[in-house]
């Protein structure tokens, strides 16, 4: 099922230490497990001593993390859930307060390369992108069955694709039916001018890719879900840190901390990545930390 070596090179793990971690033998809830890369740094900097609680929606990245994890403890308690679903999960392990609520956004390595997950343009595969592969919902329900209107908007909005959403949102509807990643990327190439296509960094295909991912799994809806129910688990003190990688999840997570009465906003500008990590992980350039405090 693996086909690459290394794991999911994990970001800022020494900022989200020092943001998150208020208590040695405190309650941390790791929503984004994803292969566990952020768990090991927590369970490492609090010697053992925390209780840690690992979430994921994605089975295949929960077997990575428990798997990895178990070399060095069988303390942690993996659950494949949502994290807007955080309220049933605590109250089922009967947990009342936690200190800290880390999440991760976006994708994981294991997603992004996985096989046959539909995530990447970089290999042809069935379109797809679920996080979670109990729904029933994919990337193929989008593409094929939403009107121009709304691709375009997501494709906007989502994908950041301000010039180009409307005449990729129309290539798609005159493409279909489209069934494969590689049948997707054909029509977002026929709506862009190749100038425009050169003329990118990143490949031409990335902004509409995240569009639809999103889309897929309700990303922004779930986030402000969950957000809404931290606080009434957090000890006085304890943390929410949030790692986003766009910039309208950072909107969200900014204007919640900002706005809600028992938290307190530790960070006015973001936690940006070191230009020494953005060297070695090109993945982190665009991640930012947002935190706040319960009060
Ligand atoms: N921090 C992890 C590490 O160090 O290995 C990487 C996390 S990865 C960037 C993001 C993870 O969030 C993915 O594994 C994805 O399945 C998970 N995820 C996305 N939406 C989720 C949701 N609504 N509930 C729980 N997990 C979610």
């Amino acid at each position: 099922m693996r086909k690459y070596e290394d794991f999911h090179k994990s970001v800022m793990v020494n900022e989200v230490l020092e943001n998150l971690i208020t208590k040695e033998d405190g309650v941390y809830v790791d929503c984004t497990t994803g292969e566990g890369g952020h768990i090991k740094a927590i369970y490492e900097k609090t010697n053992g001593k925390a209780k840690i609680i690992g979430v994921d929606l994605d089975y295949e990245v929960l077997e990575i993390a428990e798997k990895r994890l178990k070399e060095i403890t069988d303390d942690i308690e993996f659950f494949k859930s949502s994290y807007r679903d955080i309220d049933i999960v605590l109250h089922g392990l009967g947990i009342e307060k936690v200190d800290g609520f880390l999440m991760d956004l976006g994708v994981s390595t294991f997603q992004l390369k996985g096989e046959n997950r539909g995530f990447t343009f970089m290999q042809d595969e069935p379109l797809d992108m679920r996080m979670d592969t109990d729904s029933d919902f994919t990337a193929w329900n989008v593409v094929n069955e939403y009107s121009e209107e709304q691709l375009s908007k997501i494709i906007f909005e989502y994908g950041e694709e301000f010039k180009f959403a409307r005449r990729i949102a129309r290539s798609i509807v005159n493409s279909r039916p489209i069934n494969t990643t590689f049948e997707l990327v054909d029509a977002i190439k026929k709506a862009l001018p190749p100038k425009e296509r050169y003329r990118r960094r990143r490949h031409f295909a990335t902004k509409t890719f995240q569009a639809i991912r999103i889309e897929v799994n309700g990303e922004f809806d779930n986030i402000r879900t969950a957000l809404e129910k931290f606080p009434e688990f957090l000890n006085e003190g304890g943390r929410i840190c949030v790692i986003s990688f766009h910039s309208l999840e950072d909107k969200i997570v900014k204007n919640f901390f900002r706005n809600h009465e028992k938290l307190k906003l530790l960070t006015k500008k973001p936690i940006l990545p070191t230009e020494e990590e953005i060297n070695e992980n090109p993945r982190a350039r665009s991640a930012r930390i947002r935190v706040a405090e319960r009060i």
